[in-house]
């Protein structure tokens, strides 16, 4: 999401006669995206304030401002104190930094952080900043709604609001035209799309029919609201990728009631289930947090046990981090010893690393359709791609290039990585 947003950033500025540079000693302006959803997302921006001080002594015109999560939540704090940037601006007020950046120039302070109810940046053609050229992201709203009660985004994305979808489906066609071969459509939760009578399904089915060469994926699917009505259009366009990322958080029923997640245990499995029934080959990966407010070890051994059931072929594991203004925050302890949370984390990923691997194996021997997108890291003479379930494969070059896609039977594999041949 906050690639997406730097990429309507660079938009902006642009369009004020601004000029990208990824050379930071050239830069007149830095603008630092940032992300508040654990402190240590934090910790590292306040690192890098500290590396940037070097750089304005070095420029004494040299503007540095804070966008984005850590922005909203912040403030004005931002301005004051040992760091002291130039501009703040929250999610929200991107159309704005250009003016901001001038009163900057002009040796002033800027700050714009509210949140609106209607902004989309819906007409603004993001300067795509990915070298690869064949996927890209297309934010389809933004905001959250569902107060997760560990969670900051609502606070710093504010309000949910869904993007105009011709702007959508527009904005795709172009960047099919431009060569692009996959598009990520991106939300907090994707399912709760809605704009006018279109709902999610409707979009996804309107940005896939551009060409069956698109593939289109979406992260991310909020297991409330992932609907047999979805699976179903999945299931009747080959280009939407086999993939769905459902975060469960937790695999107990008592935890996820304290962390507002709105679902059981049961009614998690049994989505899932019904995407097995829809999409049986389907890729499943989730989020998962270790010790959340109160988590007992009883509560902890669900979550393995659910990993275990699902055997997800990939995971983002997190520990719990604390976030000021949040329901948890006011209400709900932060009682877990960091020894423990970290100790259950590890469990998570050592039992995650078995599952990964045992997924890598059952594809071993099996046939995909890859859409090349890169060289090898190791060797050039190997192209390296992904499968529809967002599986990583590296097979010989051949004769391909980057945007190509190309059947591979799999040989082999390490826990992270499948290893194919062409079929020829
Ligand atoms: N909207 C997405 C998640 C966005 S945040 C969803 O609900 O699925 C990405 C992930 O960060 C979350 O799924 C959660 O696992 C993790 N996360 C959010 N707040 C956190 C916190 N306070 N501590 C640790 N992990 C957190
Ligand atoms: Fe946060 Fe929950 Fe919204 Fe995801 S759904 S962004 S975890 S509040």
């Amino acid at each position: 999401m906050n690639v997406g947003d730097t990429e309507i950033v660079v938009s902006v500025m642009q369009q004020e006669g601004y000029v990208y540079t990824d050379n930071i000693e050239e830069a007149d302006v830095i603008l630092i995206n940032t992300c508040s959803i654990r402190d240590n997302a934090e910790q590292r921006i306040w690192g890098r304030l500290t590396d940037l001080k070097r750089y304005r002594r070095a420029k004494p015109g040299l503007v540095i401002g804070i966008i984005g999560c850590m922005a909203e939540r912040l403030k004005e704090k931002l301005v004051e104190g040992p760091y002291g940037v130039d501009i703040v601006s929250g999610p929200d007020a991107y159309r704005d930094l250009p003016r901001l950046v001038r009163g900057a120039e002009a040796g002033g302070k800027g700050i714009n952080v509210l949140l609106s109810t209607e902004e989309t940046y819906a007409e603004i053609a993001p300067v795509r900043l990915d070298r690869n050229g064949v996927s890209a992201f297309v934010a389809i709203m933004r905001g959250c709604n569902n107060f997760c009660s560990y969670c900051v985004v609502p606070y710093t994305r504010g309000r949910e609001r869904s993007r105009d979808p011709q702007t959508i489906v527009s904005e795709a066609r172009t960047l099919f035209e431009n060569g692009y071969r996959e598009v990520t459509l991106l939300g907090q939760n994707v399912n709760s799309y809605k704009a006018g009578d279109v709902g999610f399904p409707e979009l996804m089915q309107r940005v896939a029919a551009i060409s069956p060469l698109l593939r289109v994926r979406f992260a991310t699917s909020h297991p409330k609201d992932i609907s047999d009505g979805l699976l179903e259009v999945m299931a009747s366009m080959p280009n939407i990728c086999r993939a769905i990322h459902l975060p469960a958080q937790s695999g107990s029923t008592s935890m996820l009631g304290r962390m507002n997640r709105k679902y059981t245990r049961e009614w998690y499995l049994d989505r899932v289930a019904a995407i097995r029934r829809y999409l049986p080959d389907c890729g499943i990966t989730t989020d998962l947090i270790a010790g959340f407010s109160g988590e007992t070890e009883e509560e902890h051994a669900q979550t393995l046990s659910l990993m275990r059931e699902v055997g997800y072929d990939f995971a983002f594991m997190f520990k719990y981090s604390e976030r000021p203004g949040t329901y948890a925050e006011k209400h709900l302890p932060d009682d877990v010893p960091d020894e423990v949370k970290s100790q259950r984390l590890s469990e998570i990923i050592a039992l995650q690393n078995e599952l990964g691997h045992a997924s890598n194996l059952r594809d071993v021997d099996s046939e995909f359709e890859v859409l090349v997108e890169g060289t090898s890291k190791r060797d050039k003479n190997q192209l390296s791609g992904r499968t529809s379930q967002n599986k990583v494969v590296v097979f010989d070059r051949g004769g391909h290039n980057v945007g190509d896609y190309v059947r591979v039977r799999i040989t082999g594999c390490t826990p992270a990585t499948l290893f194919g041949e062409e079929i020829v």
